[in-house]
């Protein structure tokens, strides 16, 4: 018998995105069969939104469930052909977003690179140094013409000169042939390493030109020297670096430097931080019989925990550990993500690993140029072997990795590790952990002094633990002396902001041609300028703080908004002339260290020092290079350096650290106290510190001195119970601002009642931040703790609500408001 089947298709006419915006929700619009044939979730499509805003929108699901309320607009256009984002990375962003309370729009855009991300208002720039005009098409023309009459056009330009909507492929294509970038606003462009190398002149490159060449160098034999030696050199094929032409042959760079300026040899530079991997790859290093102990217990702890904390002292080697774990990843094909503070991307580092993996080793921060971090994100999307270990900052964790075998975070009690502004507020180490979890694999934490947070989950046997207690090589820690400066100012031994304590190890470190670190960790001159006759402080105009002197250029700035001024000659409240300074910062300390030691060469390194075209590097390698004797810095000084001849650390002042008004601040002033101790004595000498305080037995002070971490975290740990706080307790911060004072007072009272009475948990304010205006705005905050074994997902639910009810009415709209879940 024959019977007729019906199919009856459900047509799939219509899709979810995501919208890189701070709305909730999620979109719809329609598709055409033939779209929903070929469309995936996490392929991006170009929408309209608002009044003819042109976004990239992510695809989220693909359904036939029209939308309520609105007809669904169709969309532009598909801009790809396979899916940029995948199911797990997909799940995770729902995990931030629910748990960071925020948006999956924000999520969105802070995962992408921002070349991904084009809008109506991008606006696109051409890449310097692009000249092969003929591989472009007629469109792609029309825009590389445009450019060399405006540095710089917005898409909406674009879709005038190509007479057409349809632009974002043309821009895509032009992004990935380098012809064009996407403007961003990058705070501090990331200086690349140059590293110098030479070459012979060109004229000077035949085989037979070698014995002329020679003959012309017959009566200067050290210079006839280094040419041989050259040729030596370049029997390997490898570009010739200036330091080790000096070093093969025995020379100087004065010779070096007379033969280029008899146009022999000729310098040129290679931009190192572009893994110009040589192919030369050397094998990681054998570890020790602690470490291979060590590793052999994280290995047993990757069998029943998801997280393992590995505690070891600075120094210990954790790094080779690491390496070890890296190496059996990558042998079975699996990608690796190691994560460490922004602060720590130091060369050191980076190299160290290039020179294990650098045929596998990819780097991504947000200071690389966009067209690397697009070059970054499709290696990983294509899980090819050059990305398949990828060292980097928080923003690393969004990257496209479908075969994760592990994750490292090292420093895992960097502050730095979370996201303040903008949203998402995420910690990603918290945020890592939850990753490894979607991907099915481990984690380990390393930090010589873990947060309380970490060690508290590896005392209660959720992570994972294990301890390296010992140096490589046996040093020792460094020897801890904690002076006291109240009683050295009674006795008049200080000059200036040092003890003669101090004074005493500086000198003898310098006979012993070594070098030292000071650390201070504020810069400029002086925080705070007093008039003596009446008490005021000159205040920043704009937010509620004192302006801080900078005596090079004889300035009061704003660390806050960035505001300058010249420093006065008189009192602005009484007219006195006499303005004292109060504290010191690092410019100070470097100036009164030039007058107590003139002929040293000082450095410093900090905000104001690093700013400028390679200041960072340049400062680093000047102390490498033993050019500096003395560097003066704030904490930029205490991550990833590892600096042989540093045998004496001085803290300035311990005092300021503590009094921090901050639940953290014993626990921050221990760590980075400890860190930055770590760098005197890294090789074979034992090391020196001297800490400098007015209160030689604050309870920190002891337990840095006596490197006594566990009596610190019973202490700090029983503080956090007492209060209230983390670990025991989850704190949201909600943070409202508004250049009015009456509207953000108002609000953040009605905020305040209405959370009181709808949330259940405690409710401290609406309070005035010490610091109560930024950049115009009033502050008011409100916290919200939440109690151990309290839902965190209703409570956090209660909030939203009333969140909602705030926003929705009138008045209250114009308040910027924020939420920040486990504040730090
Ligand atoms: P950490 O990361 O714990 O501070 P590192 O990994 O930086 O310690 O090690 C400190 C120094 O000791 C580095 O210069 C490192 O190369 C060296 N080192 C550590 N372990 C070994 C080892 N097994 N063999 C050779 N050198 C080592
Ligand atoms: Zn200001
Ligand atoms: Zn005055």
């Amino acid at each position: 018998m024959n019977t007729f089947t019906f199919y009856f298709y459900e047509l799939n006419n219509f899709i979810n995105v995501i919208l890189p915006i701070p709305l909730q929700k999620q979109f719809t619009y329609k598709i055409t069969e033939a779209e929903a044939a070929f469309l995936k979730s996490g392929m991006r499509v170009a929408v309209e939104f608002g009044k003819s805003k042109i976004y990239t929108a992510l695809v989220y699901t693909i359904h036939n469930e029209p939308p309520v309320g609105y007809e669904a607009k169709e969309i532009f256009q598909i801009l790809d052909e396979t899916p940029i984002v995948n199911e797990i990375q997909l799940a995770h962003w729902e995990w931030i977003s629910n748990y960071y309370m925020c948006s999956l729009g924000e999520v969105f855009r802070a995962a992408l690179p921002s070349a991904f991300l084009l809008e109506s208002e991008t606006v696109i720039q051409q890449n310097i140094g692009f000249t092969t005009e003929e591989l472009l098409n007629d469109d792609e023309f029309l825009i590389y013409e445009a450019l060399q009459h405006q540095t710089q056009l917005t898409i909406n330009q674009i879709v005038e000169i190509l007479g057409k909507k349809a632009v974002f492929p043309v821009i895509k294509d032009l992004i990935e042939k380098n012809v064009i970038n996407v403007k961003e606003q990058i705070y501090e462009q990331y200086k690349p390493k140059l590293i110098k190398y030479v070459r012979l002149n060109a004229v000077w490159n035949e085989k037979e030109k070698l014995s002329e060449l020679l003959e012309t160098l017959s009566r200067a034999q050290k210079q006839r020297d280094v040419i041989l030696t050259y040729f030596q050199l370049q029997t390997t094929k490898k570009p010739i670096k200036v330091v080790d032409l000096q070093e093969k042959a025995n020379s100087s760079a004065a010779v070096i430097k007379s033969l280029v300026d008899k146009d022999i040899l000729e310098y040129y530079f290679i931009q190192t931080d572009r893994i110009n991997f040589d192919g030369n790859s050397k094998e990681i290093k054998i570890l020790t019989s602690h470490q291979e102990e060590a590793f052999l217990a994280i290995k047993k702890c990757f069998e029943t925990k998801q997280v393992t904390l590995l505690k070891g002292i600075t120094s210990s080697g954790k790094t080779e550990i690491y390496a070890k774990l890296i190496k059996q990843q990558l042998e079975q094909g699996k990608q690796v993500l190691y994560l460490l503070p922004e602060i720590a991307l130091t060369t050191q580092l980076i190299e160290r690993l290039q020179i294990y993996f650098g045929e596998y080793l990819s780097i991504f921060h947000s200071k690389y140029s966009m067209n690397e971090r697009v070059e970054v994100w499709n290696n990983v999307l294509e899980n090819n072997q050059k990305a398949q270990l990828i060292l980097g900052a928080r923003s690393s964790l969004f990257l496209p990795f479908s075969d994760l075998g592990l994750i490292i975070v090292d420093e895992e009690h960097e502050p730095s590790f979370k996201q303040y502004d903008p949203s998402p507020r995420y910690h990603a180490r918290d945020a890592a952990i939850v990753l490894a979890n979607q991907h099915n694999t481990k984690v380990l934490l390393g930090s010589a002094t873990p947060s309380i947070e970490t060690f508290y989950n590896a005392q209660q046997g959720k992570y994972g633990f294990v301890e390296l207690n010992r140096r490589f090589g046996n040093v020792l820690l460094p020897e801890i002396e904690l002076v006291d400066v109240k009683e050295k100012h009674r006795k008049k031994r200080m000059k200036g902001h040092f003890s003669d304590r101090l004074l005493e190890m500086i000198s003898d470190a310098l006979k012993e041609k070594e070098q030292v670190i000071l650390f201070q960790n504020r810069r400029g001159f002086a925080p705070v300028v007093e008039c003596e006759t009446c008490g005021v402080s000159p205040q920043c105009p704009q937010c509620d703080v004192s302006l801080t002197f900078h005596s090079y250029r004889k300035e009061l700035r704003c660390h806050y908004c960035g505001y300058r001024q010249a420093m006065l000659h008189n009192c602005g409240a009484c007219g006195s002339e006499k303005l004292n300074t109060k504290g010191f910062g690092t410019e100070q300390i470097e100036l009164e260290l030039q007058e107590l030691f003139p002929n040293v060469n000082i450095g410093r390194m900090d905000l104001d020092t690093t700013r400028g075209k390679y200041g960072y590097q340049k400062i680093l390698g000047q102390f490498q290079a033993q050019e500096i004797d003395i560097l003066v810095g704030t904490q930029m000084l205490s991550k990833g350096l590892d600096f042989a001849n540093v045998s004496l650390v001085g803290i300035m002042n311990a005092d300021n650290m503590l009094n921090f008004p901050d639940f953290r601040a014993h626990e921050r002033s221990y760590q980075l106290m400890v860190q930055v101790s770590g760098r005197a004595g890294r090789d074979q000498k034992r090391g020196k510190v001297a800490i400098q305080t007015f209160n030689p037995y604050h309870q920190i002070l002891q337990q840095v001195s006596t490197n006594s971490y566990d009596e610190m975290f019973k202490e700090q740990l029983q503080e956090r119970w007492q209060y209230h706080y983390p670990p025991f307790y989850r704190i949201i911060k909600i943070t409202l601002r508004h250049k009015n004072f009456n509207s953000v007072e108002d609000g953040a009272n009605w905020l305040g009642k209405s959370l009181t009475a709808n949330v259940k948990e405690q409710i401290l304010g609406p309070t005035t931040p010490a610091i109560s205006k930024i950049r115009n705005y009033y502050i008011r905050q409100i916290i919200i703790k939440i109690p151990p074994k309290q839902s965190i997902a209703a409570s956090k639910n209660k909030i939203i609500r009333v969140v909602n009810a705030f926003q929705a009415i009138k008045e209250f709209r114009s308040i910027k408001l924020t939420i920040d879940v486990d504040n730090y």
